[in-house]
């Protein structure tokens, strides 16, 4: 698939972060919107967000702006779009029926090896992509926002995708950069956030239980625990926690099952304690789309910081 045509079908947030990962790995992409105006200012915000990101020298790939720009072309004609797509990533908004009626255009204009990929974080590969001609070709390739900085890509297959077309999907992913882990069959909310899940529902009973603050709940993750998770998973640390994974549990077992017995029911996600953890996390009551955007720059920063350590290692 190396340096052929990729098309992007929607030019959101999700939509041009895959632009720039690609373009970044040399790929000609094909940036899609049924807005023509969305098309446009994707266009502009690519390059603005590629001339910052060489300022501060975390411009991925080896070709400049320039070059990774005049790999990316706009359009709002869904067939010229398509034109010549070897690989198609959808990032449309979160809902099946928009999905499904977008997958059944698609399959109606492409040849048999194209692969049409999906970067919802939660549908059902199942429900997308069932009854379509060219269902062997379908994939989910859910990225971790934002992708240009977080490499993981959940690839989850529908029952009837083709080996190949998981294979082909996984060695594109590598090519730009990406970290892509294959899932056997779909399971609800996938593995990221199966497993963010059992956290955040961690997190609210032990600050509805009064055990701990809101922020040092959190500072438990980004001082503890996500030091190492950002080389390591939970099973490998446990592997080294020990001599070996069998020693752990053999050691830890009996403990782990008498904590994780007094785990209590799911959370509501609703009421007081929302409230609480939600005044908690606020600097102040004002200028809270100020905080947001402060924050999250902030985050990108440390984050593109990180993702460089990790490469250097
Ligand atoms: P977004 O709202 O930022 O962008 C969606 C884009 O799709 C818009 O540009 C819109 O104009 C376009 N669009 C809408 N209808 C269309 C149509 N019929 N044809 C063509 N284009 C159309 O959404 P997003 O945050 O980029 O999310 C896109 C997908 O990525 C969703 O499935 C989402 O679940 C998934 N995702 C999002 C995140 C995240 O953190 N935002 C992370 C991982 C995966």
């Amino acid at each position: 698939l190396q340096k052929e045509n990729i098309m992007i079908f929607g030019s959101g947030l999700i939509g041009r972060s895959w632009a720039m990962v690609f373009a970044s790995g040399g790929f000609r992409v094909k940036l899609y919107d049924i807005v023509k105006e969305q098309v446009t200012a994707a266009l502009e915000d690519i390059r603005k967000q590629m001339e910052d990101l060489k300022k501060s020298g975390m411009l991925r790939g080896t070709l400049s702006v320039n070059e990774q720009m005049s790999l990316i072309s706009g359009s709002s004609d869904l067939k010229t779009a398509l034109e010549d797509a070897v690989f198609i990533q959808e990032c449309v908004p979160e809902s099946l029926e928009l999905k499904q009626k977008i997958f059944s255009e698609i399959d109606l204009h492409v040849n048999d090896t194209t692969i049409i990929s999906s970067s919802t974080s939660c549908l059902s590969p199942t429900k997308m992509f069932n009854g379509l001609k060219h269902v062997k070709n379908c994939i989910v390739a859910h990225p971790v926002n934002p992708p240009y900085y977080v490499p993981l890509v959940e690839l989850v297959p529908h029952p009837e995708t083709d080996v190949a077309t998981v294979e082909k999907t996984y060695t594109l992913m590598k090519n730009i950069g990406q970290s892509p882990v294959k899932l056997m069959k779909e399971t609800d909310g996938f593995v990221l956030n199966r497993l963010q899940y059992a956290v955040i529902s961690e997190a609210w009973r032990l600050v509805e239980d009064e055990v701990i603050s809101p922020r040092d709940v959190d500072i438990v993750m980004s001082e503890g625990l996500g030091m190492r998770y950002a080389f390591l998973g939970p099973l490998e640390t446990a592997h080294l926690n020990a001599e070996g994974f069998k020693s752990y549990c053999e050691r830890y077992g009996e403990g782990i099952k008498r904590v994780l017995g007094t785990f209590g029911p799911v959370p509501e996600f609703s009421g007081k304690v929302a409230e609480k953890i939600d005044e908690a996390l606020w600097d102040q009551q004002n200028d809270k789309n100020g905080q947001l955007e402060a924050r999250r720059e902030w985050r990108n920063t440390c984050l593109s910081h990180l993702a460089k350590l990790k490469n250097e290692m």
